[in-house]
Parts: structure tokens; sequence; C-alpha cells
């Protein structure tokens, strides 16, 4: 049976020459969670913006959902939610007009019971009302991905939730993040900490400069490899 994401011989050479991709393959299971774990610069960021069709790929193919990123954007992008590492949200825009606003960006119709699940689903619903501004750094957090989640889509990608975050706001991350597997989302996140992985991860991929070493059911690998081992595959 194919994945909900199918990535088939992708390759990314950057302009400059750098190849940040060669040649992965990955095929992600409707309803899961799979960790993508690798040290800096191995291709995390890239393979996620590329599975979301933001980057080119010099070769290979990805599909979601059944839609080709390349040739199908527009089909296969309103399956997609896309939390980027940084927080780029409008400081005096209030919590409910961006998720609005985001909804509205994906040409999904103005619906305001759909934007108040979305909050309700996050923990947001008092804070509807505030402006980007006055929240905390968990807060905005949490609305980049009801940003993320405002068209409903299928697979949800979470750049680094956590970097540089706090060990209390990463739990809550965590919490966040198991909530929106009960309620039916496949979750793609790209870590460097093995303990985020191993907490709440189902299958781990395992990618070091441009590859994918190994892609394994978390309680597998971690009875195969132990912590220990694990960090020195990364280092
Ligand atoms: P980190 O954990 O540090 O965010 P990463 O695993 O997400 O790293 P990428 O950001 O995908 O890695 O980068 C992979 C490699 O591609 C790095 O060597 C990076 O310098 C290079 N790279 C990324 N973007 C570009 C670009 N636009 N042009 C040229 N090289 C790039």
């Amino acid at each position: 049976m194919s994945g909900i994401v199918e990535v088939d011989g992708l390759a990314k050479r950057y302009d400059g020459g750098f190849e940040a991709l060669k040649g992965v393959d990955l095929s992600i299971r409707e309803g899961e969670i799979l960790a993508l774990l690798g040290p800096n610069g191995a291709g995390k960021t890239t393979l996620i913006s590329t599975i979301c069709g933001i980057t080119v790929p010099t070769d290979g193919a990805v599909r979601v959902g059944g839609h080709d990123v390349v040739r199908d954007f527009r089909a296969a992008r309103r399956m997609i939610g896309l939390v980027p590492q940084e927080i780029n949200l409008e400081p005096f825009e209030k919590v409910r007009d961006t998720v609005a606003f985001s909804r509205g960006l994906f040409g999904a119709p103005r619906d305001d019971a759909k934007v108040a699940a979305v909050l309700e689903a996050l923990s947001l619903t008092d804070k509807a009302g505030s402006q980007i501004k006055e929240l905390s750094g968990g807060m905005k957090r949490r609305v980049l991905i009801a940003k993320a989640l405002s068209h409903d889509p299928k697979v949800l990608f979470l750049d680094e939730p956590t970097a540089g975050v706090d060990v209390e706001l990463r739990r809550g991350m965590w919490e966040v993040v198991a909530e929106l597997k009960r309620r039916g989302v496949t979750i793609i996140l790209t870590t460097h900490y093995i303990e985020e992985a191993e907490a709440i991860a189902d299958r781990i991929a395992v990618i070091s400069k441009g590859r994918i070493l190994l892609v394994e059911e978390k309680d597998a690998l971690m009875a195969r490899m132990g912590r220990k081992e694990m960090v020195l595959e990364l280092s």
C-alpha cells in the first residue's frame, strides 16, 4: 500500500553545486508520527521544503495524497500544513485573524467555526482576541501550528518545533503533537534531539549528508541501538 507521502529518488543540488539531497526514498504512512533526525546541515529542512513543493528538486518526485507536488502543486499543497523553523507572525495581528487569513491563502472558504475548532485544538481559544505580540514564545509556536492547520491539511510538517526552547515548552509541544495525532493528522517533524524522537515518534528516519541512513519503528530501533549508539551515529 502506498503512503500518504511518497518520496522517490529525491535529489537537490543548490545553485553553486552543493548537493543537499542525494537520492532520498521515503514512504510516510497515514496517521503516523515520523521523526526526521539528523545533525546540522544534514538536509532536514531541504527535504521538508522539497516535499512541500517550496524547493524545486533537481531530480526525483514527491506525491502527497496522490498529487505530484511539482506538477500538481495546488492540490498537493492543500493537503499539507507546514510549520517553519522561524516564528514569522505579524505582531499586531490578532490570533483569530492570523488563522483565518492563512485559511484564505489556501482558497478555503471563510468558516469561523472551523477557525474556532483549530484554536480549540491548540488550546488557544482564550487567546483568540489577543495580539500576537502579547503572547509567550510557547503560545506563538502554537499559533504557527494553528496557522498551518487552518485549511484542514492531512499532513503536518514541523521543522524543528522545539529548537532553542526550554524543557517545559518542549514537553508541551510533545503533548500538542500527540493530540494532533489522536485527531488523525499525519505528522513529520525534524529534530536534533534523540529524546524528542524517542518521546513522540512512531518511526524514526535518520538523515545525514543528504542521505537517509535508516527508517525504522522507534521501539525496534531503540531496542537495537540504544540512545548512546544513536548519538554516535549522528555525530
Ligand atoms: P539544520 O539542522 O542546521 O537546520 P538541516 O539538516 O535542516 O540543518 P539544511 O538546512 O537542509 O539542513 O541544509 C543542508 C545543506 O544545504 C547545508 O549544508 C546548507 O548549508 C545547504 N543549503 C541549504 N540551503 C541552501 C541554499 N539556499 N543554497 C545553498 N546551500 C544551501
